[in-house]
């Protein structure tokens, strides 16, 4: 946590030569500019300016039509965070800070993610006497090419030690890459999937967890790169295989160290505060929408499908991992899993709609009902209807029509975010809805 003080003396003591700033794009796309060390005081306290219409990019960088900020709309202004300063371990001489984003007159701009989660928590304080921990777990391919084609880099099984053995050497670079820049990680798994890994950060105050995603998502990819391979956050990289979730951790804990979402009278035996069902609640009521901003390409609902672990379902329950909400066995600290999300989103709004949807749980005394106890999959219709559990959007266009009705997510991130992201998204889906592909060739030219 430097002030920006420390950091200029920290560039000048360290002969740091080039310092990113850095911002992510409502398509979750990182973006920003290299300052060289003269600009630096000039750009922490005034920021550097961009185009607000680049914030309206989607996947494939190209504007989306009618967006909000257009060309001669002016700019906004990238304020580096002086408490994420970090120095780039794989780069000579050059260190990295996250942004936010004000307008002409320094005020916090209007279409900033950062600035909305911050608002959020400061709320959350205020309104329920604690801190919001959240703990990020990404899970992530490595991938190799060969004749062209992008396969999985490694044949290891699930949390089999040889899969770790196997990649030891990216492992390890990783993790003290992420360390060098602040992050502290917990545990490192081979996934279920061939090349696949899953590696834990440790909880954090929610911003600073938000913050250490970014700097994963970013990392994950770089190192990757320096060794060779591709590392890839994307949703479903293979039909057949493991998709690849980010689920996220939350817990409450005030001042006194006390877990407010923990009560060990709790009639259901899952030893959950009356708080920590409503804040479930609320997750569950939001549900769908939370996947739009969590879940938002069109390869995330490849992943989303009944039988994968992934959540098809909206509902929750304890140790079981068919479900959107999992409280996780009692034997750990009381917190629990938001599943619905996945490393093609922007985390800043990601954790801003769970702290919005669980904070109106609690207002409005939501009741999530009983916990679902079994593989949710392949339930029927009429029994998901018995046990008021709903599907999950099944493509990203239900997905954004479930966010563009959900007034309390607009009002928490504001409603210019809300508004262009979802036209971003939309962009998005129409763009792949034109697609015809040799799979769909082959199958009707053949037949029809
Ligand atoms: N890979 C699964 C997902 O996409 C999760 C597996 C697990 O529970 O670790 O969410
Ligand atoms: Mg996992
Ligand atoms: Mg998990």
């Amino acid at each position: 946590m430097y002030t920006k003080a420390e950091v200029l003396a920290l560039v000048e003591d360290k002969g740091i030569e080039f310092i990113r700033i850095e911002f992510l794009d409502y398509a979750g796309v990182t973006r920003g500019r290299t300052i060289r060390p003269a600009s630096l005081r000039d750009a922490m306290e005034k920021g550097v300016n961009f185009s607000a219409a680049i914030m309206s990019f989607d996947i494939f960088d190209e504007y989306i039509p009618d967006p909000m900020y257009k060309a001669g709309d002016g700019d906004f202004f990238a304020v580096p965070d002086p408490s994420t300063f970090a120095i780039v371990p794989y780069r000579k001489n050059t260190a990295r800070m996250l942004c936010d984003l004000v307008d002409i007159n320094g005020d916090p701009w209007i279409g900033c993610p950062r600035n909305a989660l911050k608002r959020l928590l400061a709320e959350v304080e205020s309104l329920l006497g604690g801190t919001l921990n959240m703990a990020y777990e990404q899970e992530a391919y490595l991938l190799k090419e060969e004749n062209g084609k992008l396969v999985p880099a490694d044949n290891s099984h699930c949390f089999s030690t040889d899969g770790v053995d196997i990649q030891e050497e990216f492992i390890q670079e990783f993790i003290y890459s992420l360390e060098a820049m602040n992050v502290k990680t917990e545990q490192i798994s081979s996934e279920y999937g061939p090349g696949q890994l899953e590696i834990n950060l440790r909880y954090q105050p929610a911003l600073k967890a938000t913050d250490d995603q970014v700097t994963f998502q970013h990392l994950f990819k770089q190192i990757a790169r320096k060794q060779g391979f591709v590392g890839t956050l994307m949703p479903k990289p293979f039909d057949h295989l493991a998709g690849s979730g980010l689920h996220v951790h939350m817990s409450l804990y005030n001042e006194a160290g006390e877990n407010l979402f923990s009560d060990i009278t709790d009639q259901r035996g899952l030893d959950l505060s009356e708080k920590a069902y409503h804040f479930i609640g609320g997750l569950l009521q939001h549900g769908r929408s939370l996947i739009a901003i969590g879940a938002p390409s069109i390869n995330s609902y490849k992943r989303m499908r009944p039988g994968t672990w992934a959540p098809a379902h909206i509902c929750y329950g304890a140790g079981n991992r068919s479900v959107l909400v999992r409280i996780p066995e009692k034997r750990r600290a009381r917190r629990f899993e938001f599943r619905g999300a996945d490393g093609t989103c922007n985390p800043y709004l990601l954790s801003a709609c769970l702290v919005a949807a669980g904070l109106a749980g609690i207002q409005n005394g939501i009741h999530p009902g009983e916990p679902a106890n079994d593989d949710v999959s392949w339930l029927t219709e009429t029994e998901m209807k018995e046990r008021g559990i709903s599907r999950a959007p099944r493509t990203l266009e239900e997905a954004m029509d479930s966010l563009s009705q959900d007034t309390i997510l607009a009002r928490a991130i504001g409603r210019e975010i809300w508004e262009e992201f979802i036209k971003v998204k939309r962009t998005e889906w129409d763009k792949y809805a034109r697609q015809v592909g040799e799979w769909e060739r082959n199958l009707f030219a053949r037949r029809f």
